[in-house]
């Protein structure tokens, strides 16, 4: 199988956990696989597909991305077909003629046709050797994306007794798994469960407020030539940042429901073929999209619950390269949803949208690793020390002693009478002179100027610690005001000493995960890189099919100029090596020999150890938990 890895894709090792679905799969057994995205759980039907006899069927209802994922198979050498109502007549005879003459290895087709008496008959004449459901979550209600037709392929298991069924999903509640299982009616299923940590991925809340759209700016230019996407709640809002970002000099384009189908087709065209870098949208924008190198991806607006937040953030570097998440928030917007929150007239769901909301406030006001958080909440005991790629983790902390100050600041509040936001107790502790401290006559309190020695931020960023630690309470109301909690008065009255862990004051924020994991050339990148997009364009596919962003970075940084040295590099297999070699050889070359650079030696044995060992450290995919095996 490693054989037909590196011929065929271009890889040199397995992805966490794919080796024992294959095996399963070549078995003769029914699995199920939940993997996050970007965890390669294509290559799990993919490649036992070249080994068996007959037909690998695919059912996936992304009709948008079957063309897409036909032409990158091809691009391999793996022939491959799909059958969706895009197709015409005569195209579909002509595919389900291959498919009887069986020169169709791969054939995709869309839940519906199942239905189709013409479809059964013509399955009944094939030889099928194993069948993979795509996005097996569409089976059930209790998923996001329910598809009524998903319930036929109960009978498909049926009618093919002793054909392997593979179901395949991103998304992992345990009542939609074991819904997965029992209408698919699989066979003493195996069940392969990856981690969900997505380790390239950096998570940051950004504090939003006038300078926001500054804040934005400064991630674009960061990211400069790279894709990002930009989520806003509202239609007019995608429409309004677009324009300014254009001004700005920046190419972005809006995306929402509103527009029309044509426009919204060209914008995503657009992105996906790496023609337009920035897409300001809704959160509909990037569900059906299989872009890899998306590299920043921004919350606007702040999500509605962390759910939505994990999935649209999942769509950012599914090649496992860094990228950044980057959610801007403050109370205001929590507020404006609270408010069209309470106009919900169905009780339950008024409810669960509070409680949805309010845990995305709480991870936004996290003083602790929001990737643990997160992990947590989905059911997944993850309990590294230091995540390396969140806001917290990444800020290197010290800790100190902070009885003294926590004394003030508890006290502050309690003479302040527990009724104001911690912005006016910090004025009060540094002795400012605000109109609202002239108009309670808060200069006159005992602690008014008792902490003039902290900066404003420390002071924030200390309140915040209280409130994590439980000594400071919310009050319930419109605007976030504080009292001290039952345990805060505890520590204030037995005079206990507290200490607590602040960012180190003279280091700069790390903030950005836009490092790449090689030091590669960048400006021979983005030659590749145009090259690429040429490549792309004459052949009507997007750039990602002719090689992804880790095999760019690769050829940037190892220089290779020979047939021998670029077959080496990831992604690049039998097939690709055969068309595109010699293009991306001369380009290469000629660049090497202008600047007198030389091939760099590759890692012996296994080829790039580190590369692919960083890789999966990078995905974090780890298994956790595989039932049966
Ligand atoms: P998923 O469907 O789980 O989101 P994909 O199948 O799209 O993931 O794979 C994610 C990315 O990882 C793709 O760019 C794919 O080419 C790459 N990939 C898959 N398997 C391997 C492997 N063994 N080595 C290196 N890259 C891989
Ligand atoms: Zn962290």
């Amino acid at each position: 199988m490693l054989e037909l890895l590196k011929k065929y894709f271009g890889y040199d090792e397995f992805l966490p956990l794919q080796k024992e679905i294959i095996a399963s799969v070549l078995n003769g057994e029914d699995s199920l696989v939940l993997m996050p995205t970007g965890g390669g759980k294509s290559l799990c039907y993919q490649l036992p597909a070249l080994r068996l006899a007959g037909l690998t069927l695919v059912v996936s209802p992304l009709i948008a991305l079957m063309k897409d994922q036909v032409d990158a198979l091809k691009s391999n050498g793996i022939s491959a077909e799909f059958i969706n109502s895009t197709l015409t007549f005569s195209e579909l005879r002509r595919v389900q003629e291959q498919a009887l003459r069986r020169e169709v290895k791969i054939l995709y087709v869309a839940p519906e046709r199942l239905s189709l008496d013409a479809f059964q008959s013509f399955l009944s004449r094939l030889k099928v050797s194993l069948v993979a459901v795509d996005e097996a979550h569409c089976i059930s209600v209790w998923g996001h994306d329910f598809r009524p037709d998903y319930r036929r392929l109960g009978e498909l298991r049926n009618a093919l007794p002793g054909v392997p069924f593979l179901a395949l999903t991103a998304t992992a509640t345990e009542r939609v798994r074991r819904d997965i299982l029992g209408q698919l009616h699989l066979n003493q299923p195996r069940q392969f469960i990856a981690s969900f940590n997505r380790a390239s991925l950096n998570y940051s809340v950004l504090p939003k407020n006038r300078d926001s759209f500054e804040v934005l700016v400064d991630l674009l230019q960061k990211h400069k030539g790279e894709s990002s996407i930009i989520y806003c709640t509202s239609r007019k809002e995608t429409e309004g940042l677009a324009a300014r970002l254009r001004e700005g000099g920046f190419d972005a384009l809006p995306y929402h429901a509103g527009l029309e189908n044509e426009v919204r087709r060209q914008t995503q065209e657009r992105f996906i073929r790496d023609r337009v870098s920035t897409v300001v949208a809704t959160i509909a924008f990037g569900m059906g999209i299989d872009k890899p190198n998306i590299r920043l991806l921004v919350h606007y607006d702040l999500p509605k619950s962390l759910e939505g937040y994990y999935q649209e953030t999942g769509r950012a570097g599914r090649d496992g390269l860094p990228s950044d998440c980057v959610l801007l928030y403050n109370y205001g917007d929590a507020a404006k949803q609270e408010f069209f929150i309470d106009q919900v007239e169905d009780e339950a769901e008024r409810r669960n949208a509070r409680r949805k909301l309010g845990l995305v406030v709480e991870f936004c006001q996290l003083q602790s690793c929001r990737r643990k958080y997160i992990l947590h909440y989905f059911g997944e005991a993850w309990d590294e020390e230091n995540c390396g790629g969140c806001d917290f983790c990444l800020v290197p902390r010290e800790e100190f002693d902070a009885t003294i100050i926590a004394q003030k600041i508890l006290s502050a509040v309690i003479r302040t009478g527990e009724r104001f936001g911690i912005n006016h107790v910090i004025s009060v502790l540094r002795g400012g002179n605000t109109k609202a401290i002239r108009r309670w006559n808060h200069n006159e309190l005992s602690v008014y100027g008792i902490a003039k020695e902290f900066s404003t931020g420390e002071l924030k960023e200390i309140a915040g610690l209280l409130v994590a630690k439980g000594f400071l309470a919310k009050n319930s109301g419109d605007y976030v005001t504080f009292r001290v909690s039952e345990s805060g008065r505890i520590f204030l009255k037995n005079r206990d000493s507290l200490t607590l862990a602040m960012p180190k004051r003279e280091e700069e924020k790390v903030s950005s995960a836009s490092r790449a994991a090689l030091d590669y050339d960048q400006a021979l990148f983005d030659l590749l890189r145009e090259l690429r997009r040429r490549l792309a364009s004459e052949r009507q596919v997007p750039p990602y099919i002719i090689f992804n962003d880790v095999t760019l970075q690769q050829m940037a940084y190892y220089l290779p100029q020979t047939r021998d040295s670029l077959s080496q590099i990831s992604g690049v297999g039998a097939k690709k090596l055969e068309d595109l070699g010699e293009t991306f050889l001369s380009e290469i070359t000629t660049y090497a020999q202008s600047r007198n650079l030389e091939e760099r030696d590759f890692p012996v044995q296994p080829r790039q150890p580190g590369a692919i060992r960083s890789r999966l450290r990078k995905l974090g995919l780890g298994p956790h938990d595989v039932d049966g095996g």
